[in-house]
């Protein structure tokens, strides 16, 4: 079976760099300095101005591509895990990340959420086990879902913070949550590799815990 898109070619490395094309790594632009880190020819650390979190999270990324489950295209559902997963303990200023119970969506999140000894609160939200692409196409991911699954796990009284990450490719729907729950919706990336690079400044190590 043909593989899914998993968006890897969507990411835009350069938006994570402070500094443009100052050639200080031997390359005439930080788009060329990246290419080479994807490609496993240079290491972040080369880059002068990269942050330490920022340097793991593009090791992070580089680990991610090595340990990705192979993902089929999908022509039909497959319903997982409906729910909410603590990850790392979460305190209730966690961040709550939203995303679909596509069985192999959450096989790739759960892959990501590996990088990191960060605490999250994961929210599965039932899309009827469409995948997040096909849940904005059936409309299976909405903001009435969201909400329910925020009630139905509880996430109203234990996440304090209110501030939830959904996928990219749901940024449709950002509005409709925030007026329906309250909360502050941030739209994430659009491929789940570049969780560790969006949220670089939580994003810790296992080594540092
Ligand atoms: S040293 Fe860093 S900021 Fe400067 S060009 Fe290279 S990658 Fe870009």
């Amino acid at each position: 079976m043909a593989p899914a898109d998993l968006y890897l070619e969507t990411i835009d490395f350069r938006r994570y760099l402070e500094n443009e094309s100052c050639s200080e790594c031997g390359f005439s632009s930080c788009a060329k300095f990246i290419e080479a880190v994807r490609s496993g020819d240079r290491e972040p650390l080369e880059c002068s101005f990269i942050s330490r979190n920022k340097t793991y999270a593009l090791e992070a990324f580089r680990q991610i591509k090595d340990l990705w489950p192979e993902v089929p295209l999908l022509t039909h559902p497959r319903p997982a895990f409906a729910g909410l997963v603590e990850l790392n303990g979460p305190a209730p200023e966690s961040l709550v990340l939203v995303s679909g119970n596509n069985e192999y969506t959450e096989q790739v999140i759960m892959t990501v959420m590996g990088t990191t000894v960060c605490p999250f609160f994961v929210l599965f939200t039932d899309t009827d086990g469409n995948t997040v692409d096909m849940a904005m196409v059936y409309r299976t991911m909405t903001a009435e879902r969201i909400h329910k699954a925020l009630n139905e796990t509880g996430l109203y009284g234990k996440a304090c913070a209110r501030e939830m990450v959904i996928p990219g490719i749901a940024h449709r729907i950002k509005d409709d949550i925030e007026k329906l729950t309250g909360w502050r919706v941030r739209v994430g990336p659009v491929c789940a590799a570049e969780l560790p690079l969006f949220l670089s400044e939580i994003w810790m190590p296992p080594e540092a815990d």
